[in-house]
């Protein structure tokens, strides 16, 4: 190895030791593979294998890795202006990439606030809610509302809206808010519409209307809290129920936003938009960590006429020029790109590939929406043998739970989907479940 940042020789050994990795041990660490480069859909491990990367780092690589485009945005912000304090200062990158976010997002959101990653995307969105009640009377409207199976990040108050059972509430009971949680949607994306499924979140808003800030929710698709798949109907009546009961909706797009489902902003298959919107990973094409909390007119007023007379938040590296730089390119690239046509057809080839997999007896569902593509299996894979499986057939995937699942770069080629879905039937298939 000529270059030591590349793989340095003990590089694993003291990884090993020293490094923590996403949810995982420091005294029985799991194993981790050395990636040294990554182009298009492929990365290169330090022994010079190439695996196509089934994840998209997850979700957020949507035009693969090393991207001429923009790495230009990147090299081009370096030599301007890589960071200043955004307090009293504004530049450029974060004016073009507002003015870009307000013109895509649906409906009338019309602020944008900057933060370095999703979850602390959804913790401005939260405090916002509170603070827009608080600002207009309103000081016991502090709850929020949400399903069951949804994901929302790990910081404290994102935390207190995940799946209390996935996102283990017991272990942090006493210093976690309480919040409520109606029954998850059972209605699929394509099942026809039931009234049932909407009683327990439409009880509980009624209820609790006094004391509920904001529903935060992710529409249409539930991400890390179970890749499920719901009927836009319910994000319809959702919306509806907001309104009648008087409390903010927050949509966290986080993973769905930038086409990942066949629209550009997931919340389009319900023809409805929320009174403040999360994003974050394919924000950047998956380069650098940024996220945004836009609002409307009306939160945004309501929360800057209260006596704090100012949204009480602000991070050191807000609005990141380089970020913010290449969020700019990344959004160019995908709208002058074919992705209207090309996300149903990777759906396609998605479904295609994975439909071996239904009526195998140790697979309870096959879904597909958009660019992502679930086997869902009744017994718990065994994460660290299963990805070996996968590296040994040249693919990245990253199951979790029961979940084996992949959401491809835009850009991958029908042959590589084909690998990447043939490598996952091949996988299931050898699944028993469980040991
Ligand atoms: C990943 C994710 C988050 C958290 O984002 P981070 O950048 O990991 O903090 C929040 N909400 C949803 C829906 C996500 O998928």
């Amino acid at each position: 190895m000529k270059d030591c940042m590349a793989f340095p020789e003990n590089g694993l050994e003291f990884d090993r030791k020293h490094v923590w990795h996403p949810y995982t041990s420091m005294v029985n660490p799991l194993p981790v593979y050395p990636v040294i480069a990554a182009n298009g859909v492929k990365l290169t491990l330090a022994d010079g294998r190439e695996l196509i990367d089934g994840m998209s780092s997850w979700w957020a690589v949507i035009h693969g890795y090393n991207c001429p485009e923009l790495n230009q945005a990147l090299y081009r912000q370096i030599e301007m202006l890589s960071h200043v304090m955004f307090g009293g200062i504004t530049h450029g990158p974060a004016v073009a990439l507002a003015e870009r976010l307000t013109e895509i997002t649906p409906g009338p959101l019309e602020t944008v606030f900057f933060s370095d990653s999703g979850s602390v995307a959804v913790e401005v969105a939260i405090k916002m809610a509170i603070q827009f009640w608080h600002a207009g009377g309103r000081p016991q409207k502090q709850r929020l509302l949400t399903i069951r199976s949804g994901y929302h990040g790990d910081t404290f108050g994102a935390m207190a809206v995940c799946d209390p059972v996935t996102g283990m509430h017991e272990l942090f009971s006493g210093v976690l808010p309480e919040q409520y949680f109606a029954a998850a949607p059972q209605c699929g994306f394509h099942d026809s519409w039931n009234e049932a499924d909407i009683e327990s979140f439409k009880n509980l808003i009624s209820a609790h209307r006094n004391e509920l800030a904001a529903v935060i929710l992710e529409p249409i698709v539930q991400g890390a809290g179970g890749m499920r798949f719901y009927s836009p109907a319910y994000l319809q009546r959702v919306r509806e129920l907001c309104d009648a009961n008087g409390v903010l909706l927050i949509l966290d797009e986080i993973a769905t936003g930038f086409g990942r489902t066949g629209k550009l902003f997931a919340c389009e298959h319900a023809n409805i938009s929320p009174d403040i919107l999360c994003l974050g990973k394919a924000l950047t094409g998956g380069y650098m960590s940024l996220a945004a909390t836009l609002t409307t007119r009306r939160v945004a007023d309501g929360i800057s006429s209260g006596k704090a007379g100012v949204f009480m938040h602000g991070p050191t590296f807000m609005g990141n020029p380089l970020a913010c730089a290449v969020a700019v390119a990344s959004i160019g690239k995908l709208l002058a790109s074919d992705w209207k046509t090309r996300i149903p057809q990777i759906e396609e080839r998605l479904k295609e590939g994975l439909s071996p997999c239904t009526g195998m007896p140790q697979v309870a569902d096959v879904r597909v929406l958009g660019a992502i593509g679930v086997v869902e299996m009744r017994q718990p894979v065994d994460m660290a043998r299963i990805q070996k499986r996968f590296v040994e057939k040249g693919v990245w995937i990253r199951p979790f739970g029961k979940l084996i699942y992949t959401m491809p770069p835009y850009i991958m080629s029908d042959a590589d989907i084909a690998a990447v879905t043939g490598a996952i039937c091949d996988v299931a298939e050898c699944e028993t479940g469980g040991e």
